[in-house]
């Protein structure tokens, strides 16, 4: 399992940039709908079982490579943090995105970050690091607002 994991990685980090030109979008190809793809989101995060809650994050473009033991701890002990999202190679029309978030799995990743950093290893995209790259897109772009009338749940 961890093996499987490990490969499935490292390959879509060797292949993660590449561009495939039989995928990619035709000037005549649809749009994709960005309600449909927040409707397709999960809404309870599957390892605390607490509602998924919209929060606003960073968007980070680029291949970010986050190590083999930051990807494992976030698969299994917080998949929903939402602290920052990382969007790929190519950037979008913003600095921002809108994410689902768990707040034990928000928790969680702050407590891993804690142990990382006491046991001298900490994570290169630490919270003092996400917080510098928030201070920065404020200038860009002020982050949307999230209006709970008018968004899907
Ligand atoms: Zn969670």
């Amino acid at each position: 399992m961890t093996r499987t994991l490990v490969i499935a990685v490292l390959a879509l980090a060797v292949a993660g940039c590449r561009q495939d030109p039989g995928l990619a979008p035709k000037a005549s190809a649809p749009r994709v709908d960005a309600l449909s793809v927040l409707l397709a989101l999960p809404m309870e995060c599957e390892v605390h079982h607490l509602q998924l809650e919209r929060v606003v994050a960073p968007a980070v473009y680029g291949l970010i490579d986050p190590g083999v033991h930051r990807a494992l701890a976030e698969s299994k002990q917080f998949p929903h943090n939402g602290a920052v999202w990382f969007g790929g190679c190519i950037p979008g029309r913003s600095h921002w995105a809108i994410v689902r978030q768990c707040e034990r799995c928000r928790e969680g990743e702050l407590a891993w970050e804690r142990e990382r950093a006491a046991a001298g290893r900490p994570f290169v995209f630490d919270a003092a690091r996400r917080a510098r790259v928030w201070a920065l897109y404020e200038g860009f772009e002020a982050p949307p607002t999230l209006d709970a009338a008018s968004a899907p749940r």
